[in-house]
């Protein structure tokens, strides 16, 4: 069979193409019509006015992470590693102390983040049993050297700009407060509350007949 040849050749211009004028005004006239109608309906522009305007992300958004305390102020982490040893990017770094409460038996001497490392997964979030990390909306994180971008606890501990009005508000955590499930105290899976799968699976746990009583043991001479 005979090989097909293919014409790349590109047709002729026109006069008109020629003349160039016609194209370079019709491309004029598409720009300004975009910026006079910007500039009368900035409502419709799809980018934002940094700083001025921010956009609104979801309440899942992993941004800069945050230690929950208890009531009294005392961080809520028992330096137990967990998150450490969960890190993919291996930028958390714990030293554990002797807690003088006995009850909470640990707590972090040193807890560091190196943000320049984090890749924001949130596996950090999820390993914990109790609680201590979340994330919040906060994305607007620059640095313009190594040491600033690794936060200590006092960096890390959560304080109130974090929720205030105006403040990046939570991000990324293990559950959310308006969730139905979470309200009527059942299960819920750990940061996965909203998928579908898992809250049809919780909700058929939920329907389970509570385990019967085991029979007392019967009585030996
Ligand atoms: S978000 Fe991911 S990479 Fe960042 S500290 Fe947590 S586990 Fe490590
Ligand atoms: S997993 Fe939680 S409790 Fe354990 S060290 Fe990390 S933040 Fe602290």
């Amino acid at each position: 069979m005979p090989a097909r040849v293919v014409n790349v050749t590109a047709a002729p211009m026109t006069f008109m193409e020629r003349l160039y004028l016609p194209a370079i005004l019709k491309g004029m006239a598409l720009t300004f019509s975009h910026f006079f109608r910007n500039l009368v309906d900035i409502k419709r522009l799809p980018t934002i006015q940094f700083p001025e305007m921010r956009r609104v992300y979801s309440e899942r958004y992993r941004g800069r992470h945050i230690l929950k305390t208890r009531e009294d102020g005392s961080l809520k982490c028992v330096a137990c590693y967990m998150c450490e040893t969960a890190c993919p990017a291996d930028c958390i770094h714990i030293e554990a102390g002797e807690h003088p409460v006995l009850a909470y038996e640990k707590y972090p001497v040193k807890f560091e983040i190196d943000f320049l490392r984090c890749v924001m997964c949130g596996f950090c979030v999820d390993a914990c049993p109790k609680d201590a990390i979340w994330m919040t909306k906060d994305y607007e994180m620059s640095y313009f050297d190594r040491e600033s971008a690794i936060y200590g606890i006092e960096k890390l501990r959560e304080t109130r700009e974090d929720t205030a009005a105006g403040g990046p508000g939570y991000g990324y955590r293990p559950y959310y407060g308006e969730s139905p499930m979470r309200k009527a105290g059942e299960f819920e899976p750990s940061g996965l509350a909203l998928l579908p799968v898992l809250k049809k699976r919780a909700e058929a746990i939920n329907r389970m007949p509570p385990p019967k009583a085991a029979p007392p043991a019967a009585k030996t001479a």
